[in-house]
């Protein structure tokens, strides 16, 4: 088990924001002095730009940022040359989709996404499905909160070029049975994309046993610093996919006509990368995989289930997701009547941050009903006191806002 309550020392912005009551760490994790350290003592000691310059300084850079991608594939369960650098989860799943998509879609091919995904694994697939003629299907959520296998077994067709879903839903919580449908959509030949941008975070991942093709994450969402993300993808289908971005440092030869490409990961990182940021996730990495994930996800779960028993003193309350062992720690809900800004506000002005809004998942709202949800997320420096600061915020907005419900 964690002591997330002796955790919270290794998080600065508790000590500079006394009282705070973090509870949107989906959105963005805040940061141990490790990862921070890390950022600063690169820039004090190594800072030179990498796989460039002979002199030492250079390849102290490189080797640092090598080390970065090893973390990873070890956080991962990968290996290193499988990982990639982007800025986020979002430019991972673009990248996939336009370095694939491009050279692989047609007319009349499907695209089978779901319900439940985040905008930044929906738009890239329009943008692909627009210039392809592509259509694109989405496998619809059951009211618990769950994807309807039954449709989805119903929609993995022929047609399907790709599947693309997130593994844990940044609004309802769901975990998905992420190797089961992909080991379906593979075996029908489709390409499978998984959003791993909150999964990564909470749940232990071994990419490999996933049956996926690529899978996604941001490092800010898992205790890293802004701008690093890694797009993980199988040996074989790295090896097939053509560049996205052109430029330094993902070439083997040019001449004015053309080019040859470097070998992945190298080929997917044109220009100088976040070397800092990169850097600085691997100390996020090595922090959670000191914790252990497991622990870091019974933590979760454990909070959870706390607060779905204490939420349920609320009345008005409208919670949303599943109830079982396949949900994280995310909590979306919506009181009364009440705009979910206003309930924000209110849970602030009390010291508890919350995320309101549609959270980037405006079709995921749109079945649950609503055009908007507050969310509250949890993440390994959270306790059952912060739980208790949530419902006591709830129930005085409530009487506060008694007349207007
Ligand atoms: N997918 C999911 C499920 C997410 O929750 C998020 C972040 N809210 C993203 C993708 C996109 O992450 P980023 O903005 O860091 O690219």
């Amino acid at each position: 088990m964690l002591d997330a309550q002796a955790l919270k020392g290794d998080f600065p912005i508790f000590a500079n924001n006394p009282g705070l009551v973090f509870l949107d760490s989906a959105a963005s994790s805040q940061k141990p002095r490790a990862v921070i350290e890390a950022i600063s003592r690169y820039y004090e000691h190594d800072h030179a730009n990498v796989h460039r310059g002979a002199y030492a300084l250079s390849e102290r850079a490189t080797e640092a940022y090598e080390t970065a991608r090893r973390q990873m594939a070890r956080f991962l369960g990968a290996q290193p040359d499988e990982i990639v650098f982007v800025r986020n989860a979002t430019e991972a799943l673009n990248l996939t989709a336009y370095a694939w998509g491009l050279e692989h879609l047609r007319s009349g091919d499907e695209i089978l996404l779901t319900e439940m995904e985040h905008h930044a694994n929906l738009v890239p697939w329009q943008l692909l499905a627009r210039r392809s003629g592509a259509r694109i299907r989405a496998v619809p959520f059951t009211k618990e909160g769950r994807l309807d296998l039954d449709a989805f077994a119903a929609m993995l067709t022929d047609r399907t070029r790709v599947f693309g879903l997130t593994q844990m839903s940044n609004v309802l919580g769901t975990v998905n049975p992420v190797a089961e449908l992909a080991a379906a959509a593979r075996e029908r030949g489709a390409l499978v994309v998984v959003d791993g941008a909150q999964g990564a975070p909470h749940l232990p991942v071994r990419v490999s046993e996933l049956n996926a093709d690529f899978y996604a994450l941001s490092g800010h969402k898992m205790l890293g610093p802004t701008g690093a993300g890694v797009l993980w993808g199988r040996r074989e289908a790295l090896a097939d996919l053509p560049p996205f971005l052109g430029g330094g440092n993902m070439i083997e030869e040019v001449t004015i006509e053309r080019s040859s490409y470097a070998p992945p990961p190298q080929r997917f990182e044109a220009g100088t990368p976040a070397i800092a940021e990169a850097i600085g996730l691997g100390a996020a990495a090595d922090y959670l995989m000191a914790l252990g994930m497991e622990n870091v996800w019974e933590h979760d779960r454990a909070l959870l289930e706390y607060a779905l028993e204490r939420l349920a003193e609320v009345p008005d309350l409208h919670l949303y997701g599943p109830r079982g062992e396949d949900r994280g720690g995310v909590v979306a809900f919506n009181l009364g009547s009440l705009h979910p800004h206003d309930l924000a506000s209110a849970l602030d002005q009390a010291g508890v941050a919350v995320r309101s809004g549609h959270h980037c998942a405006q079709p995921l709202h749109r079945r649950l009903g609503v055009a908007a949800s507050a969310r509250a997320s949890f993440y390994v420096y959270n306790t059952r006191e912060d739980v208790e600061r949530l419902l006591q915020a709830l129930k005085e907005a409530r009487r506060f806002f008694a007349s207007w419900m």
